[in-house]
């Protein structure tokens, strides 16, 4: 008789957003009246800019005449967008990346979830604390999390990193020595993030222990501050031990387009192992290639009109962002993020739980954010809310928050 993979049924439910969703369908239903504004969810919404949607509608034509009609992508990607990577995403910032180092993918979740497939089961990972859940869970189904305390809400064979207040949301080498370690960057939910010399430490701690650093850079279009490293690779010593994950769902609003890639350096080596063939090995056999018509829309991201349009909405995302920041401020919140990150992180009042925060400001503003504790135990006491909605909405949500 067949047998499941048993390590799915460790996984605890991931109560997080059905359970804000029950709430808030409960709230409307009792108060049909109220206009609830949802600045919870991590997701865009404004629409695909002109140059993108250019893009789209040629490669559509093309799909559509004989000469022009294209079957199976590539599995690594096509030339045009891994080229045109290199070019705007790497070598402006100094980044020695070749094209054949580039894997294109359908999006930055898949491939954080995938890469831990080539590495051993028996290495130990390290994860911020609070953290984007798909790196712990997909972990968990590849057996090497161990045991789940429910109580800590923490799993025994993984190594935290917590990133409070206290220590400015900066991870700390931890005590054990973890193989593989999860950094995301700027940070999603705290949307803080950490300088280049620190990131440069990290670098060197890795390449000092023999770890490899898994980098989430899905966020890298937010970056505003000059001292803070656009890639991993801006560090001396990354290519030896960073493997970059890029995304463009945040910058350029591919949320429901799909589109992403990863970076594994020629470099990037376990003995004789290359990990740039391993990975192009198992992209080979589990992935056909992202779609023609959206990697061409990748390819405009990076034309001069492409270019303005995407500046414009990040622009337009980062004001909701400082609006935020600004406006809590000035209602006496202590607030951290919003400046490198289309997130702001805020301290509940008066030692409220993250939930009973959540429940105050959708009963009283009748605004929906997210409860830290709800991306890990370091979590407890914090409270997300995200720039991503628009900004009439951001300012009326605002004014009831200030209204409390
Ligand atoms: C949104 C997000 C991504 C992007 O995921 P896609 O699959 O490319 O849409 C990756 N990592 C983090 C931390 C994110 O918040």
């Amino acid at each position: 008789m067949f047998k499941i993979n048993e390590n799915y049924q460790k996984l605890p439910g991931s109560y997080l957003f059905s359970t804000i969703a029950k709430k808030v369908a409960a709230f409307s239903e009792a108060n049909p009246g109220k206009e609830i504004i949802r600045l919870g969810i991590g997701d865009v919404t404004q629409p695909l800019a002109p140059a993108i949607i250019e893009a789209m509608h040629k490669a559509v034509e093309e799909m559509g005449n004989a000469d022009t009609f294209r079957g199976y992508a590539p599995d690594l990607g096509y030339g045009f967008l891994r080229e045109a990577i290199v070019e705007h995403d790497y070598k402006p910032r100094g980044c020695n990346i070749s094209a054949d180092e580039v894997f294109v993918s359908d999006g930055a979740k898949s491939d954080s979830a995938n890469i831990q497939e080539i590495f051993s089961a028996g290495n130990r990972i390290a994860v911020c604390d609070p953290v984007y859940p798909v790196y712990v869970d997909s972990n968990v189904m590849a057996g090497r999390a161990g045991v789940y305390h429910g109580e800590s809400g923490t799993w025994s064979n993984v190594v935290y990193m917590p990133c409070t207040m206290e220590n400015g949301f900066v991870p700390e080498f931890p005590k054990e020595v973890p193989d593989m370690i999860y950094l995301c960057l700027p940070n999603n939910p705290t949307g803080t993030t950490i300088t280049k010399s620190q990131l440069q430490e990290w670098v060197d701690y890795a390449n000092r222990v023999g770890a490899v650093i898994i980098y989430d850079g899905a966020y890298e279009a937010y970056i505003s501050e000059e001292d803070v490293a656009h890639s991993i690779y801006e560090c001396e010593g990354a290519k030896e031990c960073a493997i970059e994950l890029k995304s463009y769902s945040k910058n350029a609003g591919f949320t429901g387009v799909r589109l992403g890639y990863t970076i594994v350096p020629k470099e990037l080596k376990c003995g004789e192992v290359s990990l740039n063939q391993m990975w192009a090995r198992r992209h080979g056999t589990k992935f056909n290639g992202a779609p023609y018509i959206v990697q061409r829309a990748g390819e405009a991201t990076y034309s001069p009109e492409g270019k303005a349009q995407l500046e414009g909405q990040v622009a337009y995302y980062m004001k909701n962002a400082s609006a935020i920041k600004n406006g809590l401020q000035s209602a006496g919140y202590t607030v951290f993020g919003g400046v490198n990150a289309p997130y702001i992180w805020l301290k509940t009042p008066d030692n409220m739980t993250s939930w009973e925060f959540f429940d105050f400001l959708l009963e009283r503003a009748n605004v929906v954010g997210t409860p830290g504790s709800g991306f890990g135990p370091s979590g407890e006491g914090y409270f997300r809310l995200t720039a991503f909605g628009s900004y009439e909405n951001t300012l009326t949500a605002l004014g009831r928050i200030k209204g409390l």
